[in-house]
């Protein structure tokens, strides 16, 4: 069997363009036991994979893909046969073989970290879709971040940055809900604006209106006690200054970082002057809380009191324009390609 896949085809030196990316044919092998043939129907589109697009990757992480190799992400989609006792055909699953129309997946696989193993998902009354955003790993990376790694304090001055996008928004406002003052960005007056008026956050500012730090503090004079940075770059340096004794970091991503060369802050030493705790995670080694994650989140979408936004783009030849609006801020909300 063949099946379509998005497909590396040069290393990008810096901007990812589409034209790094090419639609490919794959052959998919015969199924063996453990296994199933996956039909996709969403894909996540996530900035993670560009730290692999490179002909390097960041020490620790997953290894670069090479010329040829198929993309992957997390993905939504329906088997189609099994050979594996606990799925059948027609069941909605989750895994992390995205990027491409059809998938066969092991169910012994895990992968990116923990968050694309093999899953069934029972989607009740809720779209699909939203088990890769609000009730997937976009929700649990923003509850994760705020309640385990940060422990978020209703008193806390928290500043969130890439606060429009699919982690930023939710955490904005879980943050908002735990009556913290929250100081939201982003990289457009229109989403700045939407971050105050929408999500609830106390103040917001577009990053691009001038020096990061100078946009710190006039939105919180009196300094933050945590941030959740989504950002890294020059956003980790303003956070570091305008952060009061005892503050605290969650290092979510470094996305300003992921298509540009990486230098060390000049400034880390705030770090032991003021007692900075700052702690990096990765959401998927936090499996376990998905129920957690899906009843608070999911309470909050019933009732209306959590807005989730997306933008969708259609088909697979789409997807590659996808990833690249992404990594440009041309997305709100949870970016994702519908197959
Ligand atoms: P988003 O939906 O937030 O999309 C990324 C956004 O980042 C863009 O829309 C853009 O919005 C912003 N951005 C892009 N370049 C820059 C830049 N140079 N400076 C400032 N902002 C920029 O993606 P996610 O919510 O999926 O991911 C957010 C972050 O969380 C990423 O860093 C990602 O790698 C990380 N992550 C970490 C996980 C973990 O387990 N630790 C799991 C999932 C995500 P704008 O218009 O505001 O510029």
């Amino acid at each position: 069997m063949i099946s379509r896949a998005l497909c590396l085809a040069a290393h990008p030196s810096e901007k990812l363009t589409t034209e790094h990316l090419e639609l490919t044919d794959i052959p998919l092998a015969p199924l063996l036991d453990g296994e199933v043939l996956v039909r996709n129907t969403w894909l996540s589109i996530d900035p993670s994979i560009r730290l692999r697009l490179g002909e390097s990757a960041p020490s620790g992480y997953l290894p670069p893909l090479r010329i040829g190799d198929a993309l992957v992400g997390l993905a939504l989609g329906i088997v189609v046969e099994s050979r594996h006792e606990d799925f059948r055909p027609g069941d909605l699953v989750s895994h992390m073989h995205g990027y491409r129309d059809f998938a066969v997946v092991s169910a012994a696989a895990g992968g990116l970290g923990g968050a694309g193993t093999l899953t069934r998902i029972d989607a009740h009354d809720w779209p699909q879709q939203w088990y890769l955003g609000p009730l997937g790993s976009s929700g649990l990376t923003a509850y994760v971040g705020l309640f385990e790694v940060m422990g978020i304090r209703p008193s806390d001055t928290v500043w969130i940055s890439a606060a429009a996008g699919a982690v930023g928004s939710i955490a904005t406002q879980l943050a908002v809900h735990h009556g913290c003052t929250v100081i939201a960005s982003a990289g457009s007056r229109r989403k700045a604006d939407h971050l105050v008026d929408a999500l609830g956050a106390s103040s917001s500012f577009d990053y691009h209106d001038g020096d990061v730090g100078s946009l710190l503090a006039q939105a919180a004079p009196d300094g933050i006690d945590a941030y959740f940075d989504n950002v890294g770059g020059s956003h980790f340096i303003a956070a570091l200054d305008a952060l009061n004794p005892e503050g605290r970091v969650v290092m979510c991503g470094a996305i300003s970082t992921y298509e540009t060369s990486n230098t060390l802050p000049s400034n880390l030493f705030q770090i032991t002057a003021k007692s900075l705790s700052v702690r990096g995670f990765r959401a998927g080694s936090f499996g376990h809380l998905y129920d957690r994650v899906r009843s608070t989140v999911g309470s909050r979408l019933a009732n209306g009191t959590l807005i989730h936004e997306e933008s969708i783009y259609d088909g697979l030849e789409h997807a590659s324009t996808a990833l690249v609006d992404l990594l440009n801020g041309r997305t709100t909300g949870k970016t994702l390609c519908r197959l």
